[in-house]
């Protein structure tokens, strides 16, 4: 039944994307530009997030790792599919297990991992946090045990595959170490987490008053409305996918600011947000446990309770 289900979506997206699309892969893969690809989370998430990768003169460039290996083994697969290039490097948007989870298979395949200079420190230990009671003795061992990446920065950087220039850029607001990955001859922008499409964000060790801001930017860049942004959840976007995002955040900020100012906590205080923030973005895809989870967090951003992973020393 669930292959079935991926198949015909596959089989749907085949006129527009692909010659020989392969049933069954835990993901979507789309093209969104010449040689650049987004390989969308199924809608069993068995991938865990979106990746991406850009085909260059010499080399390819792949953007995340999703967090289940079989997964990433699959996208490597699309990849030889696509091309005979070697794989060169991996660029890491942030440490989230859901977006690093698959390095070691890219590392494999040939992959240089670059990222955030924070991520080297918060890989191994702050991803234990992030799936809290979700975590199995598999998964804490899958954690403990991620590649550290190769190459990091905190700073922008321009990385060349061949005459082919790739953007990556530091950017503030969903974990103190994201990078986004700009392919300026396609408009093609994979933007991590810094963009959610339709689905609630986690906002675990954010900072909304910088992601509205982040979002702003990006929503200003130029050439904004012929540009393809790759989200780290949900489909592809474009701009108004992000200006809807970063009303979503100010919406929560602000339903959430009116609940403290009636004096609402805790279990209260997410439950009077949670229906209006559901009629304010009717066609979100958000669960209550989520919604929950945000609150949570959004509290504590405008109570100055929060407490965000420490950045790192080299
Ligand atoms: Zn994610």
């Amino acid at each position: 039944m669930i292959k079935l289900f991926a198949f015909a979506i596959f089989a749907a997206l085949s006129v527009s994307a692909l010659a020989q699309p392969s049933p069954a892969l835990p993901f979507v893969l789309k093209q969104v530009g010449p040689g650049v690809y987004a390989a969308i989370d199924g809608p069993e998430h068995k991938s865990g997030s979106n990746a991406g990768f850009v085909i260059g003169d010499d080399g390819v460039l792949v953007v995340d790792a999703f967090f289940y290996p079989e997964a990433t083994r699959a996208l490597v697969a699309e990849i030889r599919r696509l091309t005979p290039k070697p794989i060169r490097y991996v660029v890491n948007t942030h440490y989230h297990a859901d977006h690093t989870g698959g390095d070691q298979v890219l590392r494999n395949a040939g992959a240089i991992i670059i990222a955030h200079k924070n991520v080297r420190g918060w890989v191994r230990t702050y991803n234990l946090n992030l799936l809290g009671d979700r975590i199995t003795p598999q998964m804490k061992a899958q954690i403990e045990s991620l590649p550290l990446p190769d190459l990091v920065t905190d700073k922008d950087l321009n990385v060349w595959l061949g005459s082919r220039k790739i953007v990556v850029r530091t950017v503030l607001g969903h974990t103190g170490g994201d990078l986004t990955i700009f392919v300026p001859d396609a408009k093609v922008l994979f933007t991590g987490d810094m963009l959610w499409r339709r689905i609630a964000p986690n906002l675990i060790d954010g900072s909304v008053g910088e992601w509205v801001a982040t979002d702003a930017d990006l929503a200003a860049m130029p050439d904004a409305a012929r540009t393809v942004f790759v989200p780290g959840h949900g489909d592809v976007a474009d701009v108004k996918d992000v200006a809807d995002f970063r009303a979503y955040l100010l919406d929560l900020r602000q339903l959430v600011s009116d609940g403290r100012k009636a004096g609402l906590k805790d279990d209260a205080l997410a439950s009077a947000v949670m229906p209006k923030l559901k009629a304010l973005h009717p066609d979100w895809t958000i669960s209550d446990r989520a919604i929950a989870a945000e609150v949570r967090d959004m509290d504590q951003e405008l109570s100055g309770t929060k407490k965000r992973p420490v950045p790192q020393q080299d």
